[in-house]
């Protein structure tokens, strides 16, 4: 399909992710996403349980390097925040949700190629070790030099890329203390997705 008006397709991206199940989401100038080595190098000191895990955490993924060059191929940055319960996000529900994550980021980045923006690519939040491949001992790709198990929904995870997913909702627009209207004004929690249009 031939690109036409990009900001019909950003419109049609955003309500492609709000109707897979995102509770909002917004389009940023890539030059606002804001990537920090510091932040990257979490994943290795204090040690993430899923460091070396999977295919797409660190070390086994290109890293601030790797974003920073593709920021600045890219024209267009989507933000996608789900809000959620806190208990669920902190509970038994925690993959559960993130698997939900890695699920609506890779529709939409799905549906920007399909728009013509075919090196688009999306990133998600924890590793996609333990959102989908809990129940194996490994990774298949790093274990068997195979496919991945879930290429249409795993996606690799913003952390190892450094980005400062607190500074990227912010500069959406979104308060990042949520408070629930409806219920006693309990603390709500939220996860980001992000996907390079490009
Ligand atoms: S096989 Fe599993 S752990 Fe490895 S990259 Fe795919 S989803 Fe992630």
């Amino acid at each position: 399909m031939q690109r036409h008006d990009d900001q019909e397709i950003i419109d049609a991206l955003v309500n492609f992710a709000v109707h897979a199940g995102a509770t909002k989401a917004r389009r940023l100038p890539p030059a606002s996403v804001r990537v920090e080595d510091r932040l990257a190098d979490f994943c290795r000191e204090p040690k993430c349980p899923y460091y070396g895990q999977s295919m797409s955490c660190p070390p086994h993924v290109s890293g601030p390097a790797g974003i920073r060059k593709l920021l600045q191929s890219c024209k267009h940055a989507l933000v996608i925040r789900i809000e959620i319960q806190s208990a669920s996000l902190h509970g038994a529900d925690r993959p559960t949700v993130m698997r939900l994550l890695h699920e609506i980021t890779a529709e939409v980045e799905t549906e920007a190629k399909r728009h013509g923006f075919s090196r688009s690519i999306g990133f998600a939040g924890g590793s996609c070790k333990e959102s989908f491949c809990a129940k194996h001992p490994n990774c298949r790709v790093l274990a068997e030099h195979g496919e991945c198990r879930h290429p249409r929904h795993a996606r690799t995870s913003m952390s190892g890329y450094g980005v400062n997913v607190g500074e990227l909702t912010k500069s959406a627009g979104w308060s990042n203390r949520l408070f629930s209207p409806d219920d006693e004004g309990e603390q709500l929690a939220w996860v980001a997705g992000l996907v390079l249009v490009c």
